[in-house]
């Protein structure tokens, strides 16, 4: 079963109860274009669980990740970035960038990257 939170802007878009450009969806991930995009491609991959940190994940999530890993590069083809690369990020706590405490992963692509990222 899928666990929610009140409150939970991520777990209102997984819910279909706010709006977001999906682009993938399935029985465990859901994937949808940032609103604020720092690249041409930049899309979030979600859990429908309630997640909070990636420091959270254990065991039990393998399946998961695996899950979420695999439909960035799913999402990175259909975009045509595949060959070009692309980043996936995930920004674990405040200090870190992170600003929705709901997991998701940063796919981003369609533009040279820098490293290290600010
Ligand atoms: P974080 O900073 O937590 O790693 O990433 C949160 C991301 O969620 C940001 O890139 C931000 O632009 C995006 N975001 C915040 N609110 C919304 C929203 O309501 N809809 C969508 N599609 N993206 C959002
Ligand atoms: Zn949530």
């Amino acid at each position: 079963m899928t666990s929610t939170e009140n409150d939970c802007l991520f777990c209102k878009i997984a819910d279909e109860q706010l709006p977001a450009d999906v682009v993938y969806k399935d029985d465990l991930v859901v994937a949808f274009r940032d609103v604020n995009p720092q690249a041409p491609t930049h899309i979030l991959v979600i859990p429908r669980e309630h997640i909070s940190y990636a420091a959270d994940l254990s065991d039990s999530h393998s399946a998961l990740l695996s899950r979420m890993f695999k439909t960035a590069n799913k999402i990175a083809s259909d975009e045509n970035i595949s060959e070009e690369g692309y980043r996936m990020v995930i920004n674990n706590g405040k200090g870190a960038g992170q600003t929705v405490f709901h997991l998701h992963l940063h796919l981003l692509g369609g533009r040279p990257m820098n490293w290290p990222p600010g």
